[in-house]
């Protein structure tokens, strides 16, 4: 069984909710949420990371999360990085040093490292723009990303090496969204992913951030039996998420298994209350979705 379960659903600056990071636990037996997940992933880890998985560790069914009053790190085995934009990566240095420093054994070095995964591009330009600056330097040595990380990098243009698997069973592919554009489509790399289970072929579709573009997402939203897309809810003409006014133009059928996420916080003042009609709904927080058996 695969659950996916929002840490939070906001847009990069909401208040009301926490940003749009995703806890996926893989288990080999289920449902048993007294239980630990066999194998677990972060689906980004953002700058309101922290605090929301130190408020979804206090939740029943959560409590592998909490090691006394603060967060077990090392029970978080792996992390996807979307895209680069801190409401999917301001959470990694705290990670890094918690699981190096809190989790670590001094006297002999050894300290718990989950595995980063994503594009080499990402991974790259990950370090050398965003965590070298704090991450850089232990006391009396430097330090690179695989000090705190073991990393897995990708390529999505070349057929098997587009996936990692969790529990062998669930392949989760990354493919390419369209959501900066610098001069032209895809020049600034940010990736979604397409969980398939092996066993069933059933599969979940999941954006990361991306412009509306259903003709290149189509064939993955009609398999998919559950789809997440980000959302803004304001019309603007030049946005780097999908209008909701767009994904009103959806087919129907479509439309009734997507859930919208990365929402701003006037969700609920009206405008979008037929949501829940038009739509799966709003992306709840810290609700465990049983997305694949
Ligand atoms: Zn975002
Ligand atoms: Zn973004």
């Amino acid at each position: 069984m695969l659950t996916m379960t929002f840490l939070g659903v906001g847009s990069a600056f909401a208040k009301r909710n926490f940003q749009s990071n995703v806890l996926v636990e893989a288990w080999e037996k289920g449902p048993d949420y007294q239980a630990v997940p066999d194998d677990t992933l972060l689906i980004d880890y953002g700058t309101t990371g922290p605090q929301a998985l130190y408020a979804l560790m206090r939740k029943p069914g959560f409590e592998y999360l909490a090691r006394g009053n603060t967060i077990n790190y090392p029970a978080i085995h792996r992390v996807f990085i979307t895209h680069q934009h801190a409401d999917h990566i301001g959470g990694l240095e705290e990670m890094a040093m918690m699981n190096a420093y809190h989790y670590g054994d001094r006297k002999n070095g050894k300290r718990h490292k989950p595995q980063i995964i994503s594009s080499l591009s990402i991974l790259m330009n990950l370090w050398d723009h965003s965590l070298k600056g704090g991450l850089s330097v232990m006391a009396g040595r430097y330090a690179l990303l695989q000090d705190y990380f073991f990393i897995l990098a990708l390529n999505p243009a070349e057929p098997g090496k587009d996936r990692f698997t969790m529990l062998k069973r669930y392949h989760l592919r990354l493919f390419p969204t369209d959501h900066i554009h610098i001069e032209r489509k895809y020049d600034w790399p940010s990736y979604g992913l397409f969980i398939e289970d092996a066993q069933t072929q059933q599969a979940v579709f999941f954006t990361g951030d991306t412009r509306f573009d259903y003709p290149a997402y189509s064939r993955m939203m009609e398999q998919a039996h559950i789809c997440f897309h980000d959302t803004q809810l304001f019309d603007e003409p030049n946005p780097v998420h999908a209008l909701i006014s767009e994904l009103r133009t959806l087919p129907e059928s479509i439309r009734r298994k997507t859930y919208l996420y990365h929402y701003g916080d006037d969700w609920d003042s009206g405008p979008y209350d037929d949501v829940s009609e038009q739509f799966a709904g709003f992306a709840v927080p810290g609700q465990r979705y049983r997305v694949l058996e």
